[in-house]
């Protein structure tokens, strides 16, 4: 048997094209034009590239990118009045503060000092509280990427056995969260757990987040299951160049699982759209208009 191969960047292609049309009818109905913020402090080349990536792509659907590039010795009293700026502007519906931030800031008392409304990254306390008391919220983008990929594969994960592997902040907690809210029963495996291959045997839907090299092997899934595999890992290539890889063992999963998201190409292109989503959402949010129909 082969897996399905849940095709990312495909599904990742329609929801930004819904996306830009939901956008311009807010422009040409409402004359609203969404605004995303990102601040980035200092030089790292990682962080530099996704922030390039997020607003190309805010540009791509018709929003309009906001992009605040501080020096590496910003201080947080100055980190904290550019949000209070951006939290009071009203062109700006969505805000991201580009994490990692250096130790000695604290990236709590950022994240915290976000507008709710316009937490489009969904970290803020407020927005966690909301997702886990069922209330509306903005909610993380790689979450909700994932639950998008696991509807184009099952109508409803209602009773399903769903095996969250991670249990991160940014990932693993609200997906699992989401996983529930979506009515399917949920166990969260960590460092912690003991004999994970059980747990993985037992799962309808394993979705994993571990920043672990093909930790998940093939004879661990239960045959049928969908993999939601998260993991972004570099490791070095046959021909001596590094290459990417899962936190699941693709070429093993793809011969026992259902449906499987390959890596990359999987969940990894749905994120940045959903930080589209989200930046729709908020401008709808605080224009006090109903959520948009992405
Ligand atoms: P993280 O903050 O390091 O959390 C890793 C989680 O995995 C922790 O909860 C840890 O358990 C658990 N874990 C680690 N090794 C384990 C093992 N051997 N068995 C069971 N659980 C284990 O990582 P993260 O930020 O959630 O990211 C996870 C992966 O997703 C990384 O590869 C990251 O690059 C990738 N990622 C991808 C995207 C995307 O857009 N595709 C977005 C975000 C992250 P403890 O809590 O017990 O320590």
């Amino acid at each position: 048997m082969s897996a399905r191969i849940i095709d990312g960047k495909a599904i990742a292609a329609d929801l930004r094209a819904a996306v830009k049309g939901e956008a311009s009818e807010l422009a040409a109905i409402h004359g609203i034009v969404p605004g995303l913020a990102v601040v980035l402090l200092g030089d790292n080349a990682a962080s530099k590239s996704y922030v390039n990536s997020k607003s190309r792509a805010v540009t791509e659907v018709g929003m309009r990118p906001f992009d605040h590039h501080l020096p590496a010795e910003t201080s947080e009293a100055d980190l904290l009045a550019l949000v209070r700026k951006l939290n009071a502007d009203p062109a700006v519906h969505g805000i991201l503060v580009q994490m990692p931030l250096p130790p000695r800031i604290d990236a709590k008392r950022v994240i915290a000092s976000i507008d709710p409304d316009k937490d489009v990254d969904g970290f803020h306390p407020l927005n966690i509280g909301r997702l886990m008391t069922g209330q509306p919220a903005l909610v993380p983008c790689t979450p909700m990427g994932c639950v998008r990929l696991i509807k184009t594969v099952h109508e409803s994960i209602a009773g399903y056995d769903a095996l969250m592997i991670g249990r991160s902040h940014i990932v693993g907690s609200p997906l699992a969260q989401l996983l529930l809210k979506e009515n399917a029963t949920v166990t969260i495996a960590h460092t912690r757990t003991r004999d994970l291959p059980a747990h993985c045997c037992r799962a309808d839907l394993l979705c994993v987040a571990i920043g672990r090299a093909e930790h998940i092997r093939g004879d661990w899934i239960k045959p049928g299951a969908t993999v939601i595999d998260v993991g972004i890992n570099r490791v070095p290539g046959a021909d001596g160049k590094s290459k990417i890889v899962g936190d699941v063992a693709f070429a093993e999963a793809v011969n026992v699982a259902g449906a499987i998201t390959p890596v990359p190409g999987g969940v990894g292109p749905m994120t940045i759209v959903c930080l589209l989503v989200n930046t729709l959402r908020a401008a709808c949010l605080q224009a006090q208009l109903p959520p948009p129909e992405v």
